[in-house]
């Protein structure tokens, strides 16, 4: 496979990624993007689509879905080449200071200079150890709502305790014919709120509360969920009809390779100079939530600036003979 040639080598789609190709680009520099999952917009589109982000400056509540396909259109002018399902397996560094990224489907990149934008690492969802899972997963069985109308008139069963399970329950109760909420302790994990609207649904009889239950078994025909089995801390067993389960379990994710890469690293993050964005490594830079430093606070506005530190120290490593001339994006425009 042959090597492509780039300025910047970004690993991660996620919100921030995206905003690194605009800011690289502002500054004429190219760039590739890699991402483990196929589509881009990171834990946005992953995890929560639908869900409103209230604190994106001049977007009084924009829903993640749409924040992704304004990011993707922003940078669209600048011809990123996105390189998805696929992580990254390995760095060389060569003599000259470039660099050659490998992914897991063999593609080979080299550039200048890299911005590692991989959010908590390339993640998957925490999966309930129930032996037939596989067989139902993604036509009955999800780790993420996507798209609430497809539970529109069924018997739902979510799984969990924590912030995603309660909002997807309080939010599908009125979309769901049913909605059963099965969490193995009684006390829940999540906003105060949201647990007062949980309990204030349970008594209206519109979410069935079924604590300190486990989920047991899954049973149906092919991929469709007809019964979920749950057990209680006696092993009693009760069968609850369903034709869909959401299972909010949290994330499993990984660093995978970067962290044998001699980054600088705290607690599963990569250290940075947070007036550059850049590592201990000369030229492998880090912005969003992967990135770290005293008082961080992780949100995708401290990501989008992170992105503009890191696009203009770069641009001194690639041009270090004709210093940048700032110009805002009102004089600069954008390309035609
Ligand atoms: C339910 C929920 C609600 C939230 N609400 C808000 C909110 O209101 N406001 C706010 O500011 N933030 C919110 N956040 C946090 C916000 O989503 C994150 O701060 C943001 O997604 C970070 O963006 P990122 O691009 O740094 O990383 P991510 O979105 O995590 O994207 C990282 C990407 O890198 C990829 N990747 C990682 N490692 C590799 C690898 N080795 N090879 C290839 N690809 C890799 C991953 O697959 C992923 O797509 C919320 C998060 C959740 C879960």
């Amino acid at each position: 496979m042959s090597i492509q040639d780039t300025d910047v080598i970004i690993i991660g789609a996620g919100p921030v990624g995206l905003f690194a190709v605009f800011e690289c680009g502002m500054l004429g520099l190219k760039c590739h993007v890699i991402d483990a999952l196929s589509e881009i917009g990171g834990q946005c589109t992953a995890l929560y689509p639908e869900k409103p982000i209230y604190d994106i400056p001049g977007m009084p509540a924009v829903l993640a879905g749409d924040l992704i396909d304004s990011l993707e259109k922003q940078a669209a002018p600048f011809k990123p080449a996105y390189h998805l399902e696929q992580s990254v397996t390995a760095l060389d560094e060569h003599k000259d200071k470039t660099f050659t990224v490998t992914t897991s489907k063999g593609t080979k990149i080299k550039g200048k200079a890299i911005i590692i934008a991989a959010g908590g690492g390339a993640f998957g969802p925490n999966k309930p150890p129930l032996a037939n899972i596989a067989d139902f997963e993604n036509t009955s069985v999800f780790y993420a709502c996507r798209n609430k109308e497809q539970f529109r008139g069924k018997r739902l069963v979510i799984a969990g305790g924590g912030d995603s399970a309660l909002d997807w329950a309080i939010a599908l109760s009125n979309i769901a014919d049913t909605v059963s909420l099965i969490h193995r302790r009684e006390k829940f994990r999540a906003s105060p709120d949201s647990v007062e609207k949980l309990h204030r649904l349970a008594s209206a009889g519109k979410i069935d509360l079924l604590t300190s239950f486990q989920l047991k078994e899954l049973k149906g025909f092919g991929a469709q969920l007809s019964h979920v089995a749950i057990s209680d801390l006696d092993d009693n067993i009760q069968e609850i009809e369903a034709d869909a389960l959401l299972c909010f379990y949290g994330l499993a994710s990984s660093l995978g390779v970067i962290e044998e890469w001699g980054l600088d690293l705290k607690s599963k993050h990569v250290l940075i100079k947070q007036s550059t964005a850049e590592t201990n490594r000369e030229r492998i830079f880090a912005v969003g939530d992967v990135a770290t430093y005293d008082h961080k606070i992780k949100l995708i506005l401290t990501g989008f600036a992170e992105c503009a530190q890191a696009a203009h120290a770069i641009y001194n490593y690639i041009h270090p003979d004709t210093p940048l001339h700032f110009e805002y994006s009102t004089t600069k425009g954008l390309p035609a």
